[in-house]
C-alpha cells in the first residue's frame, strides 16, 4: 500500500499535466472539440492514456490499477466519437501485448462503457454542471462496484479497503479534469462573448453619432433625384445614370438604416407585431420583384410578437435577401415558412443557394463580415441584436454546395 499510493498520485499527475498543456497551449481555432474527428485534445488525452498505462500502479498480482478509465472517459465525453474510439483501441492494442490475460475483460467492459457512455453524451451535453458532475459520478461508481464485487468473487476481500482508497483518487481525479475542462470552456466562451460585444458597440456607437445626420441629406437628394428622373426632355442615358444614382442611395440608405437598428437607445416602444402579415407582404414584394427564384411559402395566419414592426421586417428582409443573393449562381427554391411551436414562433427561410464555409458559419453575425464584393456585413449582426433584443434566437444551418437553413425563434405574445 505505501509503494501503490505515490505510484497512483504519479499517475493523478500524468491525467492531469497533459490536460493542463492542451489549455495552455490552446489556441481559439482548437475548439472545434466536438466536431473535429481527432483533435489536438485527443493527442493530449492519448498521451495522458500513454502516461498511466506504462507506469501504473499495481495493488494485486492479479490486478493493474492505472488511471486509464480517465483520458478515455473524458475523449468520449467532451471529444468527438472517433477520437473517444481511437484512445478505446489503443488501450486494447496496449492490453493485447503487455496484459495479455487481461484483454477479454477489457474488451468486454469498455464495449459496454463505450456504447453506455455513447447513449449518455447527448444528455450530458445538454445537462448544467451539477447534473454532470452527478452522471459522471454514477457512472464511475458502477465501475467500482463492479471492480469489488469481482475482488469478492474472486477471494481478494483483503483487497477491498485499497480498491477503496484507490477508487476514491480516481474519482477525484475525474473530477479535476471535469472541472479544468468546464472552466476553460466557460472562459474561452465568456472571451469571444466579450469579443463580440465589444464590436458590436464600437459599431452601435458609430451608428448614433453620425447615421442620422446623413439620413436627412439622402432622403433630400434621393427626393430630387426621382424628380429629375421622371423629365420627358432627358435622354434614355440621362435617365439611366439618374437610375443608377438613385439605386446606389437606397443602398446607402439600407446601410445606415442597419447601423440604426444596432444602436442601443430605441426610442420606439415595443409593440405588437403580425409575424404572419409583415411576411404575406414581404412575400408579394418579392414576387414581383423576383421572377427568376422560385418561391415557396407555408405562412401560418396570426402569429404575434412583441417587437416594433419595422424591425421585425428588416431581420426577415436581411434573412431572405441574403439567401437570394446565395442563389445567384445557384438557381433554386427559396422556402419561407412560419409556424406555432409550443410557445414559440418558428420562422423557417431555407435557401438552394451556395451555402457557407464551416469557417465563415462560426462568424456569421459578426459586424463588417462579408464574402460579398460590394456587402457590407452588417445585415447579420444587426438581425442577430434585434432578434436577441426581442428575447430570441437565430440559428445557421449551412452546407456548402446545397444551401442555408436560417431559423428564427421568436416568443409568441397572444393578442
Ligand atoms: P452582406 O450580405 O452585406 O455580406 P450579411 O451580414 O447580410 O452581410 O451577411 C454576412 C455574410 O454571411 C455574407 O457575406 C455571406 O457570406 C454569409 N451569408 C449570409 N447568409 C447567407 C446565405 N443564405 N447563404 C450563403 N451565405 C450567407
Ligand atoms: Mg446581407
Amino acid at each position: 500500500m505505501e509503494e501503490t499510493l505515490p505510484h497512483l498520485l504519479n499517475n493523478v499527475l500524468f491525467i492531469v499535466f497533459p490536460v493542463l498543456f492542451y489549455f495552455i497551449f490552446l489556441n481559439e481555432e482548437d475548439t472545434a472539440r466536438q466536431t473535429r474527428t481527432f483533435s489536438k485534445f485527443a493527442i493530449f488525452l492519448l498521451i495522458a492514456l500513454c502516461l498511466t498505462m506504462f507506469f501504473p500502479a499495481e495493488y494485486s498480482d492479479a490486478f493493474i490499477y492505472d488511471l486509464r478509465i480517465v483520458p478515455i472517459l473524458m475523449a468520449i465525453l467532451y471529444g468527438s466519437r472517433l477520437s473517444g474510439l481511437s484512445l478505446i483501441l489503443v488501450m486494447l492494442f496496449y492490453t493485447l501485448l503487455f496484459q495479455h490475460s487481461e484483454f477479454y475483460v477489457y474488451l468486454g467492459n469498455y464495449t459496454v462503457a463505450f456504447i453506455l457512455l455513447l447513449w449518455i453524451k447527448p444528455r450530458y451535453i445538454k445537462a448544467d454542471r451539477f447534473k454532470r458532475f452527478i452522471i459522471v459520478t454514477l457512472f464511475y461508481l458502477a465501475i467500482a462496484i463492479t471492480r469489488g464485487v469481482f475482488l469478492i468473487h474472486t477471494g481478494q476481500v483483503q483487497q477491498l479497503p485499497l480498491l477503496v482508497i484507490l477508487s476514491l483518487i480516481t474519482w477525484f481525479t475525474i473530477l479535476a479534469v471535469q472541472l479544468l475542462i468546464e472552466n476553460m470552456d466557460k472562459q474561452t466562451r465568456l472571451k469571444r462573448e466579450l469579443q463580440h460585444n465589444e464590436k458590436v458597440d464600437a459599431v452601435s456607437q458609430l451608428a448614433a453619432s453620425v447615421t442620422h445626420e446623413v439620413k436627412n441629406p439622402l432622403t433630400t437628394v434621393k427626393g430630387f433625384l426621382q424628380i429629375l428622373h421622371e423629365k420627358d426632355y432627358l435622354s434614355d442615358k440621362d435617365k439611366s445614370y439618374l437610375r443608377l444614382s438613385i439605386d446606389e442611395l437606397e443602398r446607402a440608405e439600407s446601410i445606415i438604416q442597419n447601423y440604426l437598428s444596432l444602436s442601443k437607445p430605441q426610442k420606439d416602444p415595443y409593440g405588437i407585431v403580425d409575424i404572419s402579415s409583415v411576411l404575406q407582404n414581404l412575400i408579394k414584394l418579392l414576387a414581383t420583384y423576383q421572377q427568376n427564384i422560385q418561391l415557396v411559402t407555408a405562412v401560418e395566419p396570426d402569429l404575434t410578437v412583441k417587437g416594433i414592426k419595422h424591425e421585425v421586417q428588416q431581420v426577415l428582409l436581411n434573412i431572405i435577401k441574403n439567401g437570394m443573393e446565395a442563389m445567384r449562381d445557384h438557381p433554386g427554391q427559396l422556402y419561407i415558412k412560419a409556424m406555432r411551436r409550443d410557445s414559440d414562433v418558428v420562422i423557417t427561410i431555407k435557401d438552394q443557394g451556395k451555402g457557407i464555409a464551416k469557417n465563415d458559419l462560426k462568424r456569421i453575425g459578426e459586424p463588417y463580415f462579408t464574402t460579398k464584393k460590394n456587402g457590407t456585413g452588417l445585415g447579420m449582426s444587426v438581425s442577430f441584436e434585434i432578434v436577441k433584443r426581442m428575447g430570441g434566437r437565430i440559428t445557421v444551418h449551412s452546407e456548402l454546395g446545397y444551401g442555408t437553413i436560417f431559423t428564427i425563434e421568436l416568443p409568441l405574445t397572444n393578442l
